[in-house]
C-alpha cells in the first residue's frame, strides 16, 4: 500500500526525495500518456516523467525491443563488439548536422555533461567554462558546478573554473520581449564574463537551448549565435545541453539548437533518448573525439545492448509516428489555449515555450512580477485532483512545466487546457 511505501521511504530512502504533492502519489502502471495510482485513479502525464517519456509509457514497440534484447544479451562491456551499439550510433548521428557524429554513451545527463567538459578541456587545452544562471546541468560534481540555481546548490565545493553569465530571460531580465536586440545584448555578458573572470582563453560555453528546470525559459533570437561567437573567439568550444530540448520536442527542429541557427561542437543528451531507460550520450566531431583517444574514456554500462535496443526503438517510433510534427501542431494549439487562459486568469504572468515544452509563469502581480510560489503549488495539487500531472520549475517554483509524451492527441491537449482553467480558477 501507499502507506507502507511511505514508511519504507522514510526509513530506507533518501530523506531529501522530492515529491510535488502533500500526499505522494504511488504509481503502479503506465500506458502511453496515462499513469495509474494504487487506487486505480488515472492521470494524464503532462510532464512525461520529467521531460523523459518521449514516446509514451511502455510504448509497445519500445517494450518489444527491450524484451527481445533482454532475452538475447543484456551486457557485453565495451571490451567486446555487439551489433546494436553500432546501429544505434549510426542512427543517432544521422539526426545531427555537420560533423557531429561520434557518439559516447553514458547513463545520465549529469555524466554526459561531465564528459563534455572533459572533452572541451582536453581539446582546447583551456580550463575555464562559461555557463548560464538559471541553468540546470546535473547533480554530480560537474553538473552542480555548472548549475546556477540555488535550489540545487549545496554548501560544498563544486568544480573550479565555471563562471556564470546572465540568463537571457526576457520576462524577468533587463532586456524584455519588446527589445528586438535583446539576444545580442544578453550575449554581451558572455564576453564580459570572459574578459573579467578568465585569462581570456576558455574551454567551453555550455547552455540549454531552452532552460528546462529553470522554468522553460526561451532565449531571444540571436542570443546563442552571439554567445557562440564570443566563446569561439576566446578559443572555446560550444556545448549544447539537449537533455530536455532534443528529439523533436520543440516541434520546429529535431534539436533545440537548430531553432537558433547554431551548430555546437559537442551535444549532450539524456531523458527523452531512452523514454525512461538510463541512456544518455555525448555526440561530437571526429576532430574533438580524436583528443580522447589519447586518454581512455571508459564507462561500464554506457551503451549496453538493452539501452541501445531501446534507443533505436525510440528513434523508430519518433520517425514512424511523426512525433515532431505532432509537437509542432499541438504545441501551437496548447500555446493558443494557454494565452486565452492568460486573458482570463491574472495569476498567469507569462506563457511560453515551443512544441510540447510549454510553461506558465505565475505572479502575484503582473506589474511587480512577484513570483506566486504558493499559488503554483496549489495549481499543481488541483490538477492532480482533476487527473492531470504537471511539473514545476523556476527558481521559486513559480512556473508550471508541461512536456507530455510527444504523441499525445488533440483531445489530450484540450483536456490539459480544461483542467488548467479549472485548477487555476480554484487557486486564485
Ligand atoms: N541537463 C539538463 C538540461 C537537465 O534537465 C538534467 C536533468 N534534469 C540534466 C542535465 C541531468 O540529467 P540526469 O538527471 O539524467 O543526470
Amino acid at each position: 500500500s501507499a502507506g507502507q511505501v511511505l514508511a519504507q521511504r522514510r526509513e530506507f530512502l533518501n530523506p531529501g526525495i522530492i515529491t510535488y504533492y502533500k500526499h505522494p502519489i504511488m504509481i503502479v502502471q503506465g500506458k502511453m500518456q496515462w499513469l495509474w495510482d494504487d487506487a486505480g485513479k488515472r492521470y494524464l502525464d503532462a510532464l512525461g516523467g520529467i521531460v523523459t517519456v518521449s514516446v509514451g509509457h511502455c510504448h509497445p514497440h519500445v517494450v518489444a525491443a527491450a524484451h527481445q534484447q533482454n532475452e538475447l544479451l543484456q551486457h557485453a562491456t565495451t571490451l567486446y563488439l555487439h551489433p546494436n551499439i553500432g546501429e544505434f550510433a549510426e542512427k543517432l548521428a544521422s539526426t545531427l548536422p555537420g560533423d557531429l557524429k561520434v557518439c559516447y554513451f553514458v547513463n545520465s545527463g549529469s555524466e554526459a555533461n561531465d564528459l563534455a567538459l572533459l572533452m572541451a578541456r582536453l581539446y582546447t587545452g583551456n580550463y575555464d567554462v562559461i555557463a548560464l544562471r538559471n541553468a540546470y546541468h546535473g547533480g554530480n560534481a560537474a553538473g552542480m558546478g555548472l548549475t546556477a540555481n540555488s535550489n540545487w546548490k549545496f554548501n560544498v565545493p563544486h568544480s573550479f573554473g565555471v563562471h556564470h553569465a546572465q540568463t537571457p530571460y526576457s520576462y524577468r531580465g533587463v532586456f524584455g520581449y519588446d527589445d528586438p536586440d535583446a539576444g545580442r545584448k544578453y550575449a554581451d555578458d558572455v564576453k564580459q564574463v570572459i574578459d573579467y573572470a578568465t585569462s581570456g582563453k576558455i574551454a567551453a560555453f555550455i547552455a540549454e537551448s531552452m532552460q528546462g528546470v529553470g522554468g522553460f525559459v526561451e532565449f531571444p533570437a540571436g542570443y546563442l549565435q552571439h554567445a557562440y561567437g564570443h566563446a569561439r573567439a576566446a578559443g572555446g568550444v560550444c556545448i549544447a545541453d539537449e537533455v530536455q530540448t532534443g528529439f523533436g520536442r520543440t516541434g520546429t527542429n529535431f534539436w533545440g539548437f537548430q531553432n537558433h541557427g547554431v551548430v555546437p561542437d559537442i551535444v549532450t543528451m539524456a531523458k527523452g533518448i531512452g523514454n525512461g531507460a538510463p541512456l544518455a550520450a555525448v555526440v561530437t566531431t571526429p576532430k574533438i573525439a580524436a583528443m580522447l583517444t589519447q586518454k581512455t574514456h571508459f564507462n561500464t554500462f554506457g551503451g549496453n545492448p538493452v539501452v541501445c535496443a531501446i534507443g533505436t526503438a525510440v528513434l523508430d517510433v519518433i520517425a514512424r509516428e511523426k512525433t515532431q510534427q505532432n509537437c509542432l501542431e499541438l504545441g501551437r494549439h496548447l500555446l493558443a489555449g494557454l494565452n486565452k487562459l492568460k486573458e482570463k486568469h491574472a495569476l498567469i504572468g507569462d506563457v511560453r515555450g515551443q512544441g510540447l515544452m510549454v510553461g506558465l509563469e505565475f505572479v502575484k502581480d503582473r506589474q511587480t512580477k512577484e513570483p506566486a510560489k504558493e499559488a503554483c503549488q496549489q495549481v499543481v495539487e488541483n490538477c492532480r485532483e482533476l487527473g492531470l500531472l504537471v511539473g514545476k520549475g523556476g527558481l521559486w517554483g513559480q512556473t508550471i512545466r508541461m512536456a507530455p509524451p510527444m504523441n499525445i492527441t488533440k483531445a489530450d491537449a484540450d483536456f490539459i487546457l480544461a483542467v488548467l482553467d479549472e485548477a487555476i480558477g480554484a487557486a486564485a
